[in-house]
């Protein structure tokens, strides 16, 4: 059964038409990349999704047509947009920022469990727990935007260039945790990422981009065994 699905989306900025027709299916529980090159429409994609950008075709998420809603309603049916560039609320600690995650929900026990959880899952964080996001540095920021996200019970969570900027041994604790989100607390997950080695160990396949249209698409056995995907995304 089919979580999410894109069926010809086609979105614009303005006048700008980015997206021309992107397909894919994301199964319950499943996760999928995007790769592409700088300007492909990865972004634009996630955004679609989450309804921040016009957007034409057909988006059916958990068997409901959600084209052209927008993100408070995406964001309610349980979709978590971690943008790049984080996001994270720095005049509010750490444990606000997680509370703010978690502003839909009332069940203010299990809220406290999924704080836990988060410090947890980020140790990072719970040295941090009482200071503001602001004094974070950019690793600990990307953990709490993930963070922050999970609070709000999301069914997929659509991560974009959560590696951007930081250093390779942050980026493989904050994928880790991806891994573990999608194990243990079955989020279903959407990965954007440059660093196609973080990409490939979360994701079961992926989909290429190649201005704004899509360009190869397969399982991640697949795309690894294509010599142009390695060349051009894991240097060699
Ligand atoms: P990057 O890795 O650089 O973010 P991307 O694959 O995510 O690349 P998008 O950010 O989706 O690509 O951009 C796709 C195209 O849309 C680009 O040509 C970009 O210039 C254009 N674009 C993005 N945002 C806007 C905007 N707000 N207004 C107009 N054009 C935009």
């Amino acid at each position: 059964m089919s979580l999410l699905e894109l069926d010809g989306v086609s979105a614009s900025y303005g006048h700008a038409d980015v997206l021309h027709g992107v397909s894919f299916v994301l199964p319950d529980n499943g996760a999928t990349g995007l790769l592409g090159a700088n300007g492909a429409g990865k972004t634009t994609t996630l955004r679609a999704i989450s309804g921040m950008v016009r957007t034409t075709g057909r988006i059916v998420f958990d068997g409901r047509d959600i084209t052209g809603l927008g993100p408070d309603r995406t964001a309610a049916l349980g979709i978590a947009h971690v943008p790049e560039g984080r996001g994270t609320l720095g005049q509010l600690s750490v444990r606000e920022n997680l509370l703010v995650g978690a502003y839909r929900r009332r069940d203010r026990k299990q809220i406290a469990v999924d704080v836990d959880y988060c410090l947890d899952l980020f140790p990072n964080l719970r040295e941090r727990v009482g200071s503001n996001a602001a004094a974070l540095s950019g690793g600990e920021q990307q953990m709490l935007a993930v963070a922050r996200a999970f609070m709000a019970k999301p069914r997929v969570m659509l991560l974009d260039e959560a590696s951007l900027g930081l250093a390779p041994s942050t980026a493989r604790r904050v994928y880790d945790a991806v891994v573990r989100l999608r194990r243990e607390a079955q989020v279903a997950m959407v990965v954007v990422e440059q660093n196609a080695n973080l990409a490939f160990s979360v994701v079961d396949d992926a989909t290429v981009l190649e201005t704004g249209r899509v360009a190869l698409q397969g399982s991640s056995a697949e795309l690894l065994g294509m010599d142009a995907v390695r060349r051009a995304y894991l240097g060699g």
